[in-house]
């Protein structure tokens, strides 16, 4: 799964391949992006753990496709 997140331009790249490949590509970007808008970098080398991340993202794909009820849900606020 290749992918990187522009933070200058707001914009996520995704490398074509399979479709769930890349929706979790994506979502790898997401959860970057999200512990980055919320300062969570690592102190030692600006970076996240790829593991967390990894582990984020896989758990927030399976909580989506698992639950279509609860993303109605979340919908309408
Ligand atoms: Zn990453």
């Amino acid at each position: 799964m290749v992918g990187n997140i522009d933070y200058v331009e707001g914009i996520i790249n995704v490398e074509k391949h399979s479709n769930k490949g890349m929706l979790l590509t994506l979502l790898h970007e997401a959860v970057h992006a999200i512990l980055f808008s919320a300062g969570l970098n690592n102190v030692d080398d600006d970076e996240h753990d790829e593991q967390l991340v990894q582990a984020l993202a896989h758990g927030i794909f399976t909580l989506i496709k698992d639950n279509p009820k609860l993303i109605e849900l979340i919908k309408q606020g």
